[in-house]
């Protein structure tokens, strides 16, 4: 035998060995060359999936009665039960989902609403400029979703006429950035077909209900929740149904504190099952009665790839939020950023503030921020001051002195895989200085920073150059800076008065 075959071999006999059958076990099919008979996988263990028709039905009944007592108002549900015409309830369903990725229902209402006013339909947000979408979307995250949103509609628009494709599977295939599941969700809300979704919330409910402990990000788990969601999805009422499902894991079955007393579904659940079996069992021991042995243990099948790994077995203190269970999340990368807040007086006397545009791939493509430069680590704070000026000058077309750097402090952002530490200068002008014009860069007040496409850092940012500022300029209280510098002004020491540019440029780069 051949290495390869004998790898082969040994990854056919793991899988059968994960999947707890074996090829006596198994069903068998004919092969359709009239063959020897090829071994049908084996089913699931019963204990991790629905096979009663009865439970399923009850289930669909009790979880549908439950979402249309207890069922929250969103702006979304009204759009999608009331808009008549197909393509403008799939587009209001499809914006949701999208901005529901990653971000709360009380986060997105709002962005939400103001989305849809200004962009009612495909063919109006076809038409909007990347800038709009960003300014927009400004604040929710996760930007590159508003642009692909956009890019999806006009690929709509031009390409199909103008019409949203009408199944899950054409819509995953049509349209760019849908996935499977938000093509689930559009399909199964605004069009009633029959499909099942997936999504974190799904994930937390049916690993409860069945108790699978295993990595529940891995893809066997994911394949075997998606086979799920599709067997259990109401026929009549898919929409509500996955709705329901969501629901239930955002608002009853929450990740930490679950409240099992009000699920709909508590019948069903498994892993509430196991709780209370082992709470009868611990009562029994204490009054010193005969305890029998529960079947809650496991599923029975050796190396089931659904029950929690033999290295992390049930933790009775946990109880139902045992499941669902992640491998270890990665830590997000440290990344240092120096960023300078340029700031001149505005021709109505108020602050006006240099903001200059990311490239537009990547982190954040395509906003605004303060001129800004990601640092080396443990970079020292001479060095930090000298490589930011520089790209300062570079951004201004003049020299720049590091000293004149005002240190304002550091503000920590977490994107979801970037631990992001800004460090953070302040630069205060009193002349103009001549941007260069190829590069994208304009000076804003307060009011257009926060209207323009910035992300959520860099309103951090100003507010931290804010808060610094009316300490140094209330009066009795001095500045607390740790790291130094002192505003340089033209000839002044105090602290928040203003530089002119002339003297800045002539202020000594030596230390
Ligand atoms: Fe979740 Fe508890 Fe309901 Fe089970 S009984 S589905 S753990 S809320």
């Amino acid at each position: 035998m051949t290495r390869a075959r004998a790898g082969t071999a040994a990854a056919a006999a793991g899988a059968l060995r994960r999947s707890g059958g074996s090829a006596g076990r198994g069903r068998k099919r004919t092969s359709p060359r009239g063959g020897a008979p090829a071994p049908t996988p084996a089913p699931p263990p019963a204990r991790h999936h629905f096979s009663d028709p009865a439970e399923v039905e009850a289930l669909r009944k009790n979880l549908l009665a439950w979402y249309d007592r207890c069922k929250r108002d969103l702006p979304w549900r009204a759009l999608a039960a009331t808009e008549p015409d197909a393509d403008r309830r799939g587009y209001a369903v499809w914006v949701s989902e999208i901005m529901l990725q990653q971000t709360q229902v009380a986060t997105v209402i709002d962005y939400y609403n103001r989305w849809m006013q200004k962009w009612p339909t495909l063919q109006a947000l076809a038409q909007a400029s990347l800038e709009e979408v960003n300014e927009l979307w400004a604040g929710l995250g996760y930007y590159s979703r508003g642009k692909r949103l956009q890019e999806a509609a006009r690929k709509v628009v031009s390409e199909l006429g103008g019409h949203m494709p009408r199944t899950a599977e054409a819509l995953q295939k049509l349209l760019p950035g849908v996935g499977r599941y938000t093509a689930g969700a559009i399909a199964s809300i605004s069009y009633g077909q029959a499909t099942g979704v997936v999504d974190g919330n799904v994930i937390r409910v049916l690993c409860r209900l069945r108790c699978i402990g295993a990595d529940s990000s891995s893809p066997a788990v994911i394949d075997r929740l998606w086979d799920m969601a599709n067997a259990l999805v109401d026929r009549s009422r898919p929409g509500d149904f996955n709705q329901a499902l969501m629901e239930l894991g955002a608002t009853v079955c929450v990740p930490k504190a679950p409240l099992c007393g009000e699920c709909p579904v508590k019948q069903h659940c498994r892993a509430r099952c196991r709780v209370e079996k082992e709470l009868a069992l611990a009562s029994q021991k204490l009054f010193g009665k005969p305890a029998p042995v529960p079947d809650v243990e496991d599923c029975g099948v050796g190396d089931c790839p659904l029950c929690p790994p033999a290295t992390e077995p049930w933790d009775s203190s946990l109880g139902v939020t045992n499941f669902p269970r992640k491998a270890a999340k990665k830590q997000p990368r440290a990344m240092r950023t120096a960023t300078c807040v340029l700031e001149r007086r505005g021709c109505r006397g108020g602050p006006e503030y240099l903001i200059v545009q990311r490239p537009s791939s990547g982190l954040l493509a395509g906003l605004w921020e303060f001129p800004s430069l990601p640092l080396a680590q443990d970079l020292q704070e001479e060095k930090e001051r000298e490589v930011l000026a520089d790209h300062l000058q570079a951004w201004m077309g003049q020299p720049v002195a590091a000293k004149g750097l005002q240190f304002i402090g550091e503000v920590i952002h977490v994107f979801s895989h970037i631990h992001q530490t800004y460090v953070v200068y302040s630069l205060p002008l009193d002349g103009d200085v001549t941007l260069d014009p190829a590069s994208p860069s304009r000076w804003v007040t307060e009011e257009e920073f926060h209207a323009s496409a910035v992300s959520t850092a860099m309103k951090k940012v100003l507010k931290a150059h804010e808060k610094q500022h009316r300490k140094e300029t209330s009066p009795g209280k001095g500045s607390k800076r740790k790291r130094g510098a002192k505003p340089q002004g033209a000839g002044s020491t105090c602290p928040g008065t203003q530089l002119s540019l002339h003297a800045f440029l002539r202020a000594p780069t030596a230390p």
